[in-house]
């Protein structure tokens, strides 16, 4: 599938529904495959990180996590369909698991949490198969451990909560060693199923200010938030210059 350039950053054209209808076709198809779900903090960081750059360009699948990387297509007249939030696109794929018995390895979150999102994700998804769960606090000397767990727990998708964009660069380096089909980066999404964190309400999702609220609940991000205004001033910018160009004189 032809895609879609944000800022240097190919993003599949499609949405919810064709994000799971593509990663059931990964999924069968074995793999291994990368799915990422990008927002405009890493297409930011990809302006100067070879390596996360390098990762998105190999990746199965990538789609618009979020409504900044959306805006920034519409305004360049490439439109992406919708965004894809990654926990949406997560829950889906669980669902998905239920269904076709696949099995499914959780990783990341402090320990238990993991474990405690396994629980959740049973009663949700009655016959999901969590095949193995894993916290993501180790140091880089513990990885082969981490990786024999996976291997041997065999499963069908991989989803990884070790924040972004830690989770694609780790997913993406033992990609070939895990041999999973699919394998897909999740944030926080563990700490919201397990309830540690929430989500933000409908509305502001709706409105898609679910960055903002993130912010008021994590002051923290404002470092990193910073992305969002930068993104948006560059887009302005080829707008702007696009606009010029095609200016009668
Ligand atoms: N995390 C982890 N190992 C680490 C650092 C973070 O497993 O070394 C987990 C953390 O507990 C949380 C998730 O990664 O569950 C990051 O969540 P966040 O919402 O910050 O995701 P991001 O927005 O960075 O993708």
């Amino acid at each position: 599938m032809n895609r879609t350039d944000v800022l240097g950053v190919g993003f599949d054209p499609v949405d919810l529904d064709g994000a799971v209808a593509r990663a059931v076709e990964l999924a069968a198809a074995g793999g291994p495959h990368l799915i990422i779900t990008a927002n405009v903090e890493m297409v930011m960081r990809a302006r100067h990180d070879d390596d996360v750059r390098d990762v998105l360009a190999r990746a199965a699948l990538v789609v618009a996590d979020g409504v900044g990387v959306v805006w920034g297509s519409r305004q360049l007249g490439r439109p992406l369909p919708s965004r894809v939030p990654g926990i949406d696109l997560a829950a889906r794929l669980c669902l998905e698991a239920a269904r076709r018995r696949w099995r499914v390895f959780l990783l990341g979150g402090r320990p238990g949490v993991a474990a405690g999102a396994a629980d959740r994700l049973r009663a949700w998804y009655p016959g999901i198969d969590v095949v193995g769960t894993r916290d993501g606090y180790f140091a880089a000397d513990a990885d082969r451990v981490v990786l024999g767990a996976i291997r041997e727990a065999g499963p069908t998708l991989l989803l990884a909560g070790l924040g972004a964009p830690r989770q694609e660069r780790w997913l993406a380096r033992h990609l070939d060693a895990l041999g999973v089909p699919i394998a897909m980066g999740i944030g926080g999404a563990l700490d919201v199923w397990t309830g540690r964190a929430r989500r933000a309400p409908r509305l502001w999702q709706t409105l898609g200010l679910e960055w903002c609220y993130r912010l008021v609940r994590e002051p923290r991000r404002f470092g990193r938030q910073l992305a969002i205004p930068h993104f948006m001033a560059i887009v302005y910018g080829i707008r702007l210059r696009t606009l010029l160009r095609a200016a009668p004189r």
